[in-house]
């Protein structure tokens, strides 16, 4: 008999570092950053919070994940660059044709 436990994940949860007697699981809160002057919501954001000392720990990968998004400069800018339009040909009025 036996059964196969790969159907279930694995609960994701490691031991507190601060009072190693918990356990730190992933919770979902709205996070709270600034983004220089502007403060952003981000909600779900995962959290590890231990379920004894309430010690919280910042998802690295999220971290790292917001941290692109709320990046200003990725490489490329985001600010929309003006486009050319080419010259137009505006017709030379012919209204100065003068008799
Ligand atoms: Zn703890």
């Amino acid at each position: 008999m036996t059964q196969p436990d790969s159907e279930k994940p694995p609960e994701e949860h490691y031991p507190c570092p601060k009072c190693a007697g918990g356990m730190l699981r992933l919770r979902y809160e709205t996070h709270f950053t600034w983004l220089h002057n502007v403060m952003i919501t981000v909600p779900d954001f995962p959290v590890w919070v231990c379920d004894l000392c309430g010690h919280r720990e910042d998802d690295v990968r999220a971290k790292r994940w917001l941290n692109i998004l709320l990046s200003p400069t990725l490489g490329h800018p985001t600010v929309p660059q003006p486009r050319k339009t080419p010259p137009r040909q505006s017709p030379q009025s012919s209204e100065s044709a003068s008799p």
